[in-house]
């Protein structure tokens, strides 16, 4: 006797298959595991189940780019990456704003080496006071 696939309509996992064809990260597991995604009446349990799915996505398929276009394949989320945020303003003459300096890879100016030196020397003292006491105590 032979079974035939009984027609039914077309769901996420068909969809993540499909894609799968073309994204050589995604495979035929992927799809099923996309199968979580369904049309839920439940809001909270249609986010869950997005963000169950979201997980297998990212844990599966590999490179960001192809983890978004997935994503919005499965209408999860957008195609257009984010816009990178734009860089914060630094405040100079802090030592916060020396920080800033640093993590961008540039020389820090000359108010924020500044603070720095006095930031850096603050701690030595305190440090100094604080062996002292623990030493005269
Ligand atoms: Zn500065």
């Amino acid at each position: 006797m032979s079974r035939r696939a009984a027609p039914r309509r077309v769901t996420m996992a068909d969809r993540a298959a499909m894609a799968g064809r073309e994204h050589s990260g995604v495979d035929l597991e992927l799809a099923h595991a996309e199968a979580l995604v369904v049309p839920q009446v439940d809001p909270a349990a249609a986010r869950a189940e997005a963000a169950a799915a979201e997980r297998v996505v990212r844990r599966r398929v590999a490179g960001a780019a192809e983890q978004r276009e997935l994503l919005a394949m499965l209408g999860l989320r957008s195609a257009d990456p984010a816009p990178p945020a734009p860089p914060r303003p630094i405040a100079h003459g802090t030592h916060r704003g020396y920080v800033a300096h640093q993590r961008r890879g540039e020389a820090a100016c000359g108010e924020c080496r500044a603070a720095h030196s006095a930031y850096t020397a603050d701690r030595h003292r305190l440090t100094r006071v604080r062996r002292r006491e623990a030493r005269d105590a």
